[in-house]
């Protein structure tokens, strides 16, 4: 049996690819959402993957539902921390609900799915945690100080965490994409997208889902095992660190 991999927000857009290509790959894959009953049963309908419900930000859904795969599946080998939401207002128009929910989902979620996988991953000399963060986090963007606050802290996170886990086999790292191709994306303007978001992409296009899944396979591997602390920036040359 392959390791066991566990996607948060797995059963859709990037998350989704992420989960597909982990098993493709003959991972055993775990893939979390919040709510969408509907789009989980599709993507289990669809990929045979199975799809857990609970809460990120909820610390001891976390604990609760980890205990619940490992007894499904077998200890978490590979965590990937996908899920994310934005909530975004420019500054003198946020509200602290605003603030706490994206605080709560994309930086404490990262804390709540990590620390309970820790110990088995210390225990057994082998972990890899891969989160999903931001372009944003890195650069900076209008009406995002929640969103960019957040998806900056899993870039701190990932860094402390890879020099405690070095020692343990576990390493610790960062995809921070760009513009990808997901529902989100379908909804801009044509106008806008061709005349504001593909001028600042120099590769001139979207990224595609399936290109930040072959990232996070990659970090997953044993092959990778010396990348630890790392930010792997997934976005056509926007922005170059
Ligand atoms: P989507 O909005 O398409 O999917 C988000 C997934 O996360 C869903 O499965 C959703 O579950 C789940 N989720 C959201 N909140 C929670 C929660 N509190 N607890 C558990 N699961 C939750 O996201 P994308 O594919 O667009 O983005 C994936 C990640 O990539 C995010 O972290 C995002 O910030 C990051 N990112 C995305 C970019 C893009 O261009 N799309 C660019 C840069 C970074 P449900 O279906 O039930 O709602």
């Amino acid at each position: 049996m392959g390791r066991v991999a566990l996607v948060t927000g797995g059963s859709r857009g990037i998350g989704a690819a992420i989960s597909k290509a982990l098993a493709a790959e003959g991972y055993q894959v775990a893939a979390t959402y919040a709510g969408n009953d509907e789009k989980a049963a599709a993507f289990t309908a669809e990929t045979g993957i199975k799809t857990y419900k609970w809460d990120v930000a909820d610390y001891d859904a976390c604990t609760a539902g980890i205990a619940q795969v490992e007894a499904d599946l077998g200890p978490v080998e590979v965590l990937v921390n996908n899920a994310g939401i934005t909530r975004d207002a420019p500054f003198h128009k946020m509200t602290p609900q605003q603030w706490n929910e994206v605080m709560n989902t994309n930086l404490s979620g990262v804390f709540n799915m990590t620390h309970p996988c820790w110990p088995g991953m210390r225990e057994r000399k082998f972990g890899r945690i891969i989160t999903i963060s931001s372009i944003n986090g890195q650069k900076g963007q209008f009406a995002q100080a929640n969103y960019a606050a957040a998806k900056a802290g899993d870039i701190g996170f990932t860094k402390a965490l890879a020099q405690e886990g070095a020692r343990a086999g576990i390493t610790v790292n960062v995809i921070a994409p760009g513009y990808i191709n997901t529902e989100m994306m379908a909804t801009i303007p044509e106008k806008v997208m061709n005349d504001v978001i593909l001028p600042q992409i120099p590769v001139g296009r979207l990224g595609e889902p399936e290109e930040m899944a072959r990232a996070v396979v990659f970090l997953a591997s044993d092959e990778a095992g010396f990348i630890t602390g790392s930010t792997i920036s997934a976005n056509g040359g926007q922005y170059m660190s």
